[in-house]
């Protein structure tokens, strides 16, 4: 029988995303997917700043950013008017190596993905479907079917299921998927045509009955519609063609469209799984969670999950970490998957309402206020940091400890600027590390020496106070780079109590 430490079900993003990092860490794992090939469809366009930072970590995050591209300005229209234009360009400058949001098509991403997974010696095992799997005191024992229904069973120490909405993992494990779904029918049609919404940037037309958004796929002619189909149609959504689709919003953003490359209709819905991990198992990306796509959300969190996962089972396969770090995986982004279904929830509510006074609010006061507020830096710089995920942090995690300046156990690293890089250039490998901003005594050396943790110092300015770090601090950082301790006084005593309080043996 075939064994691997872990064994990934479906290589979506967040699957391939997880074995690459598995690899990185030196993990024997197996990844197999039902489908015979990559996805061939766009589907999630954003890829958002979080993303490419912990991208930068596998060398990543540039050839994301030279096969895509930003988006410039966000445009607001009603019924056919343009009513303003909204710079986001480096709407993030000064926070992130990537102030910017970025476009990057799914299929194109995923394809990078297994490029990288071929370049690392791993192939995805294609045409095999999970059907079950049983539990034992230390492995599973996976049952998998081919394209001609031959069953093979293999074993693993882990499970993981990146198996997306309808997870046979999820369902094996017996895990609730409470939520619901809306209403309205969406479609999306990737396009190639004329107007002036076709113009590379972000375009949203407001109505009364129908909502368009036109995001470029290209700095010109070219673009994904994502609209509402008319409530009459609804019924029979699976059959409609974008002949079918109200042409109301179409016409007032003047598109004529020239070649439908891709058309599709979706509910949307709107769930968390009650657990992300039972036993040996675990869920990631939509097999966790699946929300409406306004804000570009989905993959990337899926993503997040995949990193966070990654580490912590390296950790335990390695012997440097006790099974109980696994379940500080649920802890920190189960509560993170919830809060984002409930914004997500909350913004889609908007833009879809229906009635009056929701009109009146969608038509008339949004397309005033939001060119005005778009323009405050206060509000510009919290929108920023929301959609970008930057702002995600595990403060309230079980993996945190102390704060030194403004920055907390559990938050992401503040970024900082030099004249020669930054304080996110990545280690050779993915690892632990140590950052202090300004020197390191000599006991904080040698402690790092002993545990085999890279030390990074970094000179003190005026940047780094800004950016809320301490002078002469010490950061202690998990392999996805989120603090773990934070010591004002870099004391050895607490970096030893740390490591003795997680039970980590670097
Ligand atoms: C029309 C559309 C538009 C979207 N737009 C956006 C957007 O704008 N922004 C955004 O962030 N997100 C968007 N999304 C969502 C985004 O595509 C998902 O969040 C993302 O694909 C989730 O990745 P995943 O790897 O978790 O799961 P998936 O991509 O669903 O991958 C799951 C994989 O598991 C495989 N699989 C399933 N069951 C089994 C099994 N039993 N055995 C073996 N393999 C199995 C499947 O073949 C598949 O390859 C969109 C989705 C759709 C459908």
């Amino acid at each position: 029988m075939r064994e691997s430490d872990v064994l990934i079900v479906g290589a979506g993003p967040s699957g391939l995303v997880l074995t690459l990092w598995l690899k990185a860490f030196g993990v024997n794992v197996r990844i197999v997917d039902a489908a015979s090939g990559p996805g061939t469809t766009s589907r999630a366009l954003a890829v958002q700043a979080r993303t490419l930072e912990l991208y930068r970590q596998l060398d990543l995050a540039q050839p994301v950013i030279e096969n895509g591209h930003p988006i410039q300005f966000f445009n607001i229209w009603t019924e056919g008017e343009h009513r303003g234009r909204i710079p986001l360009g480096a709407i993030g400058s000064g926070l992130t190596p990537y102030p910017f949001f970025h476009i990057y098509p799914q299929d194109r991403h995923e394809q990078l993905l297994v490029e990288r997974l071929a370049a690392a010696g791993l192939l995805v095992d294609r045409n095999l479907t999970l059907t079950g799997f049983d539990e034992h005191a230390d492995h599973v024992e996976a049952r998998l079917v081919d394209a001609d229904g031959h069953e093979e069973r293999c074993a693993a120490r882990w499970l993981v299921g990146c198996d997306g909405a309808r997870s046979a993992v999820r369902n094996a494990i017996g895990v609730g998927f409470p939520g619901g779904t809306y209403r309205q029918v969406f479609y999306v049609a990737d396009i190639e045509g004329d107007s002036p919404a076709l113009n590379g940037e972000l375009n949203l037309d407001l109505d009364e009955s129908d909502l368009l958004a036109v995001f470029a796929t290209a700095p010109r002619g070219r673009g994904r519609l994502v609209g509402t189909v008319r409530e009459d149609h609804a019924e029979h959504a699976e059959t409609l063609k974008f002949s079918d689709v109200s042409k109301r919003a179409i016409d007032n953003l003047m598109i004529s469209v020239h070649m439908v490359n891709w058309f599709s209709t979706y509910r949307v819905h709107h769930r968390v799984a009650e657990h992300f991990r039972r036993g040996r198992a675990f869920l990631v990306g939509d097999a966790g969670h699946i929300h409406s796509p306004a804000g570009g959300q989905g993959m990337n969190t899926g993503i997040g999950d995949a990193i966070n996962l990654a580490w912590k089972l390296a950790a335990v396969i390695e012997g440097q970490a006790p099974d109980g770090l696994l379940d500080s995986y649920e802890a920190e982004r189960l509560p993170f998957a919830r809060r984002l279904v409930d914004t997500t929830d909350r913004a889609f509510s908007f833009l879809t309402a229906d009635g009056p006074v929701a009109e009146i609010v969608r038509t008339g006061i949004a397309p005033r206020l939001m060119p005005l507020i778009g323009k405050m830096p206060g509000t510009r710089e919290f929108l920023f940091r929301t959609i970008s995920q930057t702002v995600l942090h595990y403060r309230h995690g079980p993996l945190n400890s102390g704060h030194a300046g403004k920055v907390h156990g559990g938050d992401r690293l503040p970024w900082v600027r030099y004249d020669r890089g930054d304080n996110f250039a990545p280690l050779p490998k993915p690892g632990w590390q140590a950052h202090v901003y300004g020197s390191a005594r000599p006991d904080l050396l040698s402690w790092c020496a002993l545990h085999g943790v890279p030390l990074r110092q970094y000179d003190w300015h005026a940047e780094c106070a800004a950016a809320g770090l301490e002078h002469d601090a010490v950061y202690l950082l998990r392999p996805d780079t989120y603090v773990g301790l934070a010591s004002p006084r870099a004391s050895i005593e607490g970096l030893d109590t740390y490591l003795r309080a997680n039970a980590l043996r670097l």
